[in-house]
């Protein structure tokens, strides 16, 4: 039979669900066990201790991962010590040169990056594809051109490398998050320790083979994996500062931890962004941005618009059309091409959500998830939508990290400014409106570090991004990006 009339004789679908269009995952191969990367080698840990890493979705084994101990971080620490001075004295340009190469390299490779991301990590393919990798790509192109730029970027300052700086990363962006430290820092002149999340460390362990690849010399980057244990050795080792981004909780220990070393320190916390709907925003697109804000990445976003904040006029037309689209989301396989919402990163971060979800119900909010069938293996949360909250719950004052809405009301934009910045946290806010004016007077009064107006979670490399209050200090990309990585007259 033909292609064609095998075509025709296919019956014809009665409803239009999408059939599954799975990405190949032949395209990564995993090694059985992974060492640590310290000074261009893979080496065992000291005491031999492993760990299992496992995908999400269906808890399958994937690979056994080092658990670095605080003689092997130390180790790392001193290979990149003594690489700091070879890479520091390069001139910029030629520091350029290994970035350029970095980024292009994972364009080549993206798709391999790609699929071992939502592996790994539970997300998405069509997330880890079309945003993760090409932003990666993106940071290390935009810093490897200001790498030979420093005297422009900083006039008169005489910017010089700090030394060795530590980089603990956490697990809802492991590539990405693994770029936006590297890159400034490289540029920068720094040499590297950086250390994944416990339960996403694979695209970093790949991503030694891009360094190798591009050549990069042995020292000026070294992967350390391993649990929060590593990450308090990286803390606590010879370097010259920490960059951390993960919960605000481990982020205030690392403060304490620093205090008086002299150590520099940048922390990206956690976040409780509010997205705010007026009523005379464009509101079928506000509603693509509402979903965009919460249900990206199964919510597991520091930025992530957990707050909905709607004009009291529109909130029922607003609600209704929102639950209409979450009916629309579809939740499964991270690898099927299709999948809006894939899986949860961590059974302990499941567990997180389900509770948080359950102090919303027990408190009196109203809850709506639409009828969705969740894989039976893995981990797994239906996107869901709270109405019918007030300010003083958990729901709508504790970081959820999952696919979890509180929806809220207010009359008058100061209500609405009162309301958002009611909140620990300061990362992120959104504002929906047709009248700019309103946007920049929002933008002014909402104590967030970054503001979007008509739109959500929008990421260049050359916007800086970080945190007032509680989600930290210290700015990642941009020309503020490489000023926390840099020592001045
Ligand atoms: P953590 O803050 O514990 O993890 C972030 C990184 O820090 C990981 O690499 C972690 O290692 C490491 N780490 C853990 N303990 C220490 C320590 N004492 N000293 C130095 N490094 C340490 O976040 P979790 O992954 O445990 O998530 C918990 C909650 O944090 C989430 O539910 C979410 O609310 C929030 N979170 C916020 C993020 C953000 O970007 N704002 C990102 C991630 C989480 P390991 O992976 O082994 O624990």
């Amino acid at each position: 039979m033909s292609k064609l009339e095998k075509r025709a004789a296919a019956p014809v679908p009665k409803d239009w669900t999408y059939a599954p269009a799975p990405e190949a995952r032949d395209v990564v191969s995993l090694e059985e066990r992974y060492g640590l990367f310290i000074g261009g080698e893979w080496v065992e840990p000291r005491d031999g201790e492993a760990f299992t890493t496992v995908s999400p979705r269906d808890e399958e084994p994937l690979a056994q991962v080092a658990q670095a101990g605080v003689e092997d971080v130390a180790a790392a620490v001193a290979a990149a010590r003594e690489a700091f001075q070879q890479w520091s004295s390069l001139p910029g340009s030629e520091r350029a040169k290994y970035l350029f190469r970095i980024a292009r390299i994972l364009q080549e490779r993206s798709r391999e990056f790609a699929v071992l991301e939502s592996l790994n990590g539970g997300k998405p393919i069509k997330e880890s594809r079309d945003v993760d990798l090409p932003l990666a790509a993106a940071h290390f192109f935009y810093y490897a051109g200001w790498a030979d730029k420093l005297e422009y970027a900083f006039p008169n300052r005489s910017p010089r490398p700090l030394g060795v700086a530590g980089q603990i990363i956490p697990w809802n962006f492991p590539l990405l998050m693994l770029a936006w430290k590297l890159a400034p820092a490289l540029a920068a002149g720094n040499t590297v320790v950086l250390k994944p999340a416990e339960t996403t460390p694979l695209t970093a362990l790949l991503f030694c083979d891009v360094l190798r690849q591009a050549e990069l010399p042995a020292g000026v980057v070294n992967i350390v994996t391993g649990d929060g244990r590593a990450g308090a050795a990286l803390v606590d080792a010879e370097v010259d500062k920490i960059a951390f981004t993960g919960s605000t909780d481990v982020g205030k220990a690392i403060q304490r931890r620093l205090a008086g070393t002299g150590k520099k320190l940048t922390l990206e916390l956690g976040g409780k962004a509010a997205n705010i709907i007026f009523d005379d925003a464009a509101l079928d697109q506000a509603v693509e941005g509402i979903v965009n804000g919460i249900y990206f990445n199964q919510g597991h976003v520091c930025c992530a618009g957990s707050r909905l904040f709607v004009q009291e006029s529109i909130a029922e037309p607003v609600v209704e059309k929102l639950k209409r689209r979450m009916a629309t989301l579809r939740v499964g396989d991270p690898l099927d091409k299709n999948t809006d919402v894939g899986a949860i990163n961590s059974r302990m971060q499941l567990e997180k959500i389900a509770e948080l979800v359950e102090s919303g119900r027990a408190e009196g909010a109203e809850i709506y998830q639409p009828p969705c069938r969740l894989p039976e293996r893995g981990y797994w949360f239906a996107p869901t939508v709270f109405t019918n909250v007030a300010q003083s719950y958990r729901i709508a004052q504790e970081e959820i990290f999952g696919p979890v809405l509180s929806v809220l009301t207010f009359r008058t934009p100061d209500e609405a400014v009162e309301k958002a910045n009611n909140t620990p946290y300061g990362l992120s806010a959104g504002v929906w409106t047709e009248k700019g004016s309103r946007i920049l007077w929002m933008a002014e009064r909402l104590r967030a570090g970054v503001v979007w107006a008509n739109t959500f979670n929008r990421f260049d490399p050359t916007s800086p991004f970080g945190g007032y209050k509680e989600s930290g200090f210290g700015r990642e990309g941009g020309r503020h990006g490489l000023e926390p990585y840099l020592a001045f007259d």
